[in-house]
């Protein structure tokens, strides 16, 4: 087994147009951020110091959170989430397919069994099929809000209600995305947040958080990120390690100036690539939903021919642009998943969109011309 991230990134770097914003980002705003972590080094607070507390009332301000505990990542906030909530061996949690390894590493990690909902057209779980699959053993309901489109919270939060079962939102993808004017994160008794480089609001490194409403759960949170510990002497539960570097907060602090020019101009490229795509009527473009803010963490259309999909991409890679496909192969049918007995056929849906999802970069360092530019190029693949 090797470190295969130092390949990819080499990798990643020879196109023109990247998902990869990182280089960019640290030219414009190196200063200020290198400056906040003097102030860190000076201090030597480096395990929840005064930054993290700073940056998690920032973040109860920005989101509109009654309470907010930072973690080590993404993943932590999920998986002790799902801890709070005391999920155990045996239970299970009902969540999608179509998602990134993590929100299914966090369920396992957790002791449950994860248990897939097919997804819609919009790439978030149908939240029709979702009362079928609930057991007797159903610990949570565990929706993500992908690429920053917030799943259909008003029907999940019902049966959430008539069985009495919390849901924790994977909203890592929609920081600052709403519905009908309320904030993601907010829905559910967890809302998880990531921090990691390539996320919406990212830091140097991993970092993550969880918005609670419920003061309980939000007092166990406390104690799971910092080994149950309330003070110096004194241990209330066995429990994690998983803090927000003090140094991570300094530069997530910094990095929440940007945020809401970032997600902006996300907002406005995505808007941009919309009206130029929907011209060429051998792809699918997302079918947009008016009350909603959507966020676009990625920029997705589905080509209509299946057989064509790996083409296009080719294409557009040796055209310089760092086109993606998020994700090829959907959770049921990777192979950590094989004790489950899922197969090929389980979730046609999800199955269908990873054979025919193609993202393109749309961040904030994206020029006009280089959404023209690819464009023209998937045009040009067409004709
Ligand atoms: C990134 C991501 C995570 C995990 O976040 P990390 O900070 O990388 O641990 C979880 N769920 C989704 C949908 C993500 O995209």
């Amino acid at each position: 087994m090797k470190n295969f991230l130092i390949n990819q990134y080499k990798k990643d770097s020879i196109f023109k147009i990247n998902h990869n914003y990182l280089k960019k980002q640290f030219l414009s705003n190196k200063k200020n951020i290198f400056k906040a972590i003097t102030g860190v080094v000076k201090n030597t607070d480096f395990t929840l110091g005064k930054s993290v507390n700073l940056f998690e009332n920032k973040i109860k301000s920005l989101l509109q959170s009654k309470y907010v505990v930072s973690v080590g990542s993404g993943t932590d906030a999920l998986m002790l989430s799902l801890k709070a909530l005391n999920i155990k061996e045996g239970d299970e949690v009902i969540t999608t397919p179509y998602t990134f390894y993590a929100t299914i590493g966090a369920i396992v990690t957790a002791g449950a069994k994860p248990i897939f909902v097919d997804v819609k057209n919009d790439y978030n779980i149908d939240e029709n099929l979702i009362e079928k699959k609930i057991s007797k053993k159903t610990k949570a309901i565990l929706p993500v809000h992908w690429s920053g489109r917030i799943c259909n919270m008003k029907k999940i939060l019902k049966i959430s209600k008539k069985y009495k079962l919390p849901v924790v939102e994977d909203a890592c993808h929609a920081i600052l995305s709403k519905k009908h004017g309320k904030i993601a994160g907010n829905y559910g008794e967890f809302g998880c947040f990531s921090m990691h480089p390539l996320k919406n609001l990212n830091v140097w490194g991993d970092g993550g958080f969880v918005l609670v409403k419920k003061k309980k759960n939000y007092e166990k949170l406390m104690l799971l990120r910092n080994h149950g510990l309330v003070g110096r002497n004194k241990n209330l539960i066995f429990a994690y390690n998983s803090r927000l570097d003090t140094i991570q907060a300094a530069v997530a602090i910094e990095m929440l100036k940007k945020i809401q020019n970032i997600t902006n101009k996300r907002i406005s490229n995505a808007h941009k690539l919309d009206k130029y795509l929907s011209t060429i009527k051998d792809i699918n473009l997302i079918k947009r939903d008016k009350s909603s803010k959507e966020v676009f963490h990625l920029y997705e259309f589905r080509v209509k021919k299946k057989q064509s999909r790996n083409k296009l991409l080719t294409f557009l890679r040796n055209n310089k642009i760092d086109a993606k496909i998020h994700y090829p192969t959907p959770m049921h049918l990777q192979p950590a998943a094989k004790k489950y007995g899922y197969k090929k056929g389980d979730f046609p849906n999800a199955e269908l969109i990873a054979d025919t999802t193609i993202s393109l970069p749309v961040h904030e360092f994206i020029s006009e011309s280089q959404l023209k530019f690819m464009f023209k190029k998937i045009k040009q693949f067409f004709s």
